[in-house]
């Protein structure tokens, strides 16, 4: 690990009984990186995300986040360090309002819950900051809904702004532009593309045009190994990549 790092892999296996759902992986993530992963269905990427957010139990190896050994840490001691995840199984609120689903997670980032809410003050300035993040992602005019009346790609753009509410630094966006329509991809990848620097973005996507277009470094997992890291360039390049991807064949021929 070079001192710059924000998030070290080193030896990381996940094994569901003699199963290696990850085995050995390694993977750096320098701060301010937009990092995708990529591979086809099986290759472990969501179950690396579980073990670097804390949701599962890594079975061997290391994650330091900033230098910082987090392995054994619980989920909200990561959240507390930077470390937010999006789920591929939307974990949203969905009786209650947009504006409500980010105020929750606003106050959830300032500590104090229901404490902060009872000061008039300190209630118009989370409501004031979730305002803020919906513009962001771009529900301005949505704030007063359910969140169950937004459609499927609204309801992604509203889980960013939920991430955001914890201001992480590092973010995990897994498959966030699964089912959406071309109109809603393309609005979700100008939303990431204007994330600030300070928030280092590593995402899993199938959608390799948004992979490229964002990305500026991407990692190839393939039945729970690391197989490749580099440029979108040398990526693309890699006849192992493409032999993951595609098979021998098609690739000799
Ligand atoms: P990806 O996100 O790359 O499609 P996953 O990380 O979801 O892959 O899964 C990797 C492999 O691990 C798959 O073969 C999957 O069936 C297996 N797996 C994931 N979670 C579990 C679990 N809880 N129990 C058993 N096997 C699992
Ligand atoms: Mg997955």
């Amino acid at each position: 690990m070079t001192v710059s790092d924000l998030l070290e892999l080193r030896g990381v296996s996940r094994h569901f009984g003699s199963f290696r759902a990850l085995d050995d992986v390694d993977l750096t993530v320098r701060p301010g990186a937009r990092h995708a992963i990529i591979g086809p269905n099986g290759a472990g990427k969501s179950t690396l995300f579980g073990l670097i957010s804390g949701t599962l139990p890594t079975t061997s190896g290391t994650i330091h986040v900033d230098g910082r050994d987090v392995t054994r840490l619980s989920v909200d001691r990561r959240v507390g360090l930077g470390v937010t995840a999006t789920f591929q199984h939307s974990s949203l609120f969905l009786r209650e309002t947009v504006l409500e689903n980010v105020l929750l997670a606003v106050l959830r980032r300032a500590g104090a819950g229901l404490g902060v809410w009872r000061k008039v003050s300190a209630r118009a300035e989370a409501i004031a900051q979730a305002r803020t993040l919906l513009e962001r992602v771009g529900l301005s005019s949505r704030y007063d809904e359910q969140a169950r009346a937004l459609s499927h790609g609204e309801r992604r753009q509203l889980e960013v702004a939920v991430a955001l509410a914890t201001e992480p630094r590092l973010l995990l966006l897994d498959e966030p532009a699964a089912g959406m329509s071309p109109a809603e991809t393309a609005r979700l990848t100008e939303l990431i593309a204007a994330l600030p620097a300070e928030v280092t973005v590593l995402l899993i996507e199938h959608d390799l045009d948004m992979v490229f277009e964002l990305a500026d470094t991407v990692t190839v997992m393939h039945l729970g190994r690391h197989l490749k890291t580099g440029t979108p360039d040398e990526v693309r390049a890699s006849t192992e990549v493409q032999t993951a991807y595609l098979g021998p064949q098609e690739v000799a021929s």
